[in-house]
């Protein structure tokens, strides 16, 4: 699975096509059983390769918002399908920039990086808009949340987390605890911090 070429790959989901969706400029007319895009007809975009490349990007995003699901009726999905791993296939890929799942993991491995490079509450308050713009459609709403309190830190002071109070949170987040905010906002109201 690991050696998939990246022209066989579908540009959207990543699945492992038995044919190119695209050979040149002619299309194949097939269908990706996996996230049911037609090729030459959903993707068409006038025959403009850079506007393909967007619509490849907002499939995959509704996609990924839907919940990654296996849209074909009449083909089953492959034993043992795992539709975070195949994406892998092209998270690599020039068409599809930057696209990963972004959750509360990997939020909280971030922000882990960006404190050890120093607490600074610009910084990170950037980084955190940074993230939430360029993932808007793929968050998920508690991730969209933490990262809307993060960037809302260089607003008000009054929004501000101590440096122990966001490595906690860091620390919460890659262990994927509930609500880690609310725990982290009640330590904070108690003083504890
Ligand atoms: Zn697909």
């Amino acid at each position: 699975m690991d050696t998939i070429k990246n022209s066989h790959c579908c540009p959207v989901c990543g699945y492992n096509l038995d044919f190119m969706p695209w050979k040149g400029i002619s299309a194949s007319d097939e269908i990706c059983p996996c996230c049911g895009i037609q090729y030459g007809y959903d993707d068409a975009a006038g025959g403009d390769v850079s506007k393909r490349n967007s619509i490849y990007k907002e499939w995959q995003n509704h996609w990924i918002k839907e919940g990654m699901p296996w849209k074909s009726m009449g083909i089953d999905p492959p034993e043992n399908w795992d539709p975070v791993k195949q994406l892998k296939n092209i998270s690599h890929n020039e068409h599809t920039p930057n696209v990963g799942i972004m959750n509360k993991q990997r939020i909280g491995e971030e922000l882990k990086l960006q404190l050890e490079k120093g607490y600074d509450i610009v910084k990170i308050s950037r980084w955190a808009y940074k993230l939430f713009d360029e993932n808007c459609c793929a968050l998920d709403p508690p991730s969209r949340e933490i990262l809307q309190c993060l960037f809302s830190m260089e607003d008000d002071p009054q929004f501000e987390y101590a440096e122990n109070e966001l490595r906690l949170l860091a620390e919460k987040l890659i262990s994927n605890e509930e609500d880690p905010l609310k725990q982290i906002n009640d330590l904070k109201s108690k003083g504890a911090t």
